[in-house]
């Protein structure tokens, strides 16, 4: 019996998180699990009962970190042999040879993210002291996440992919595309808002191919028949709501019905829609089931419906066969869109990808270099010319965090934004101010008098 007198110990993780925001809303979901095994949180990771790692793939260097780390848990281990020490995410997802695992010698679990509906009888099993469950949910995407206290909140409503690019780990890491009910979403949104939430991002790896397995889900004064535009119109119903963002979009997934959405009233005036490559024969090898052509007329039609709309995309120089004439398509794209931000990446090989089999990596290192410099300079200059025309304007910004006296937050735009500000201000508030100066990478505010 425990008495008021008796220590009870609670067995406690850490969880360290690497990659993208499904990364981290996967991360959340683990806790939410571990939560109900009746573990706590420790930031003493050293002694730590369990350690999880959760890993992502799309960059080498990412994985390099994981490995690198390994030393460090052993070291743990040295002092607290029965800590557990679990890789979970991109890298098992993909490593079907289990050749990573061989180069990980402080991993007691190794699983792709779906799987973690295990850890209960997993954990029992290396620890029968810490847990005594084989409890099993069927969907790891049922598991009720673990969020920190905040007003924003990230909602995965999808995860895989079917597309193939031909560069990218994530249909091998993460399987193929699979969608939540639209029943278990808006749910969860709904509880969300009810708990102080204002801000919603809805995550998929190509979200707006959503496709609902319940349709019956949606009201019937749902005006639209594409589903992932009818979710939009769903959650932007939902009061109390302010904001409503997404990511990350497909081009060839851009229907009129998801353009249309974008004027919803609780949207976002910003749409991330990654190009890669403004060269039809770059996109063919790609893989990418689009063409310029279509990706424009993806632009021209949101930019009629919704005109000031910021835009954001994703940027491969140096893809294999990358001609020079190739890469000065993708920088006159750049220049007849304008993009306001754009996260450009060289390409780099990654193991188990179609494009590492098909292509040799041709383009010199300094070539890449070079043709990264080039677009880095002109997302810049764009990107301030652009918040430079915003000197003067009322903003709204969420304020998401202080530091160094700054209040910083997104605008609708999803734009970076800060000011000082003249008396307290409560985090997870929206605030009017005035930009002062628009840098490439920040507006400069004041309080709106
Ligand atoms: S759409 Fe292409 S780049 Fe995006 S996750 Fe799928 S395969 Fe990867």
């Amino acid at each position: 019996m425990v008495t008021c007198d008796s220590v009870v110990s609670v067995p406690t993780y850490s969880i360290t998180t690497y990659g993208c925001q499904m990364n981290k809303n996967d991360s959340e979901r683990m806790a939410g699990l571990l939560d109900s095994l009746g573990f706590s949180y420790t930031e003493d990771e050293p002694n730590a009962d369990l350690i999880v790692i959760n890993t992502c793939s799309v960059r080498q260097s990412a994985e390099n970190r994981v490995f690198g780390a390994q030393e460090k848990y052993l070291e743990y281990k040295k002092k607290k042999p029965e800590m557990i020490v679990a890789v979970t995410g991109c890298m098992p997802g993909r490593d079907k040879a289990s050749v990573f695992k061989k180069q990980l010698p402080a991993t007691d679990l190794y699983f792709p993210t779906p799987e973690m509906i295990h850890l209960p009888r997993w954990i029992s099993e290396l620890r029968p002291d810490l847990v005594n469950s084989d409890s099993l949910e069927s969907d790891y995407l049922k598991i009720h996440p673990l969020r920190a206290p905040s007003v924003q909140a990230y909602v995965t409503i999808q995860t895989g992919c079917n597309k193939f690019c031909t560069y990218c780990v994530v249909p091998y890491a993460r399987g193929l595309e699979r969608n939540r009910s639209v029943k278990d979403i808006l749910q969860e949104c709904r509880e969300l808002v009810a708990h102080g939430v204002i801000e919603i991002t809805l995550l998929g790896q190509t979200v707006n191919s959503f496709k609902a397995s319940d349709p019956g889900s949606f009201s019937s004064k749902n005006p639209y028949k594409d589903h992932f535009a009818a979710l939009l119109w769903e959650i932007n119903e939902i009061e109390s709501l302010k904001r409503l963002y997404w990511t990350a979009a497909h081009p060839s997934s851009m229907t009129d019905e998801v353009i249309d959405a974008l004027t919803l009233s609780k949207h976002v005036n910003y749409l991330h829609l990654p190009v890669q490559s403004g060269s039809d024969e770059v996109l063919r090898r790609m893989n990418r089931k689009y063409t310029r052509e279509q990706y424009l007329d993806v632009i021209r039609k949101m930019k009629e419906r919704r005109p000031g709309m910021a835009l954001g995309t994703d940027i491969i120089v140096g893809f294999p066969g990358e001609t020079k004439e190739q890469f000065e398509e993708t920088v006159a794209l750049y220049k007849e869109v304008g993009f306001d931000i754009s996260y450009n990446a060289q390409y780099s090989p990654r193991s188990g990808t179609l494009g590492i089999k098909l292509y040799a990596d041709d383009v010199s290192k300094e070539e890449k270099r070079e043709r990264w410099d080039q677009l880095q300079s002109l997302m810049e200059e764009t990107s301030k010319a652009k918040n430079e025309k915003m000197v003067g304007t009322t903003v709204e910004v969420l304020v998401d965090r202080m530091d160094h006296g700054y209040a910083y937050g997104c605008t609708h735009e999803m734009k970076l934004a800060r000011f000082r500000p003249t008396n307290a201000i409560q985090i997870g508030t929206i605030i009017q101010a005035t930009v002062t100066e628009g840098a490439s990478w920040v507006l400069e505010c004041e309080l709106a008098k």
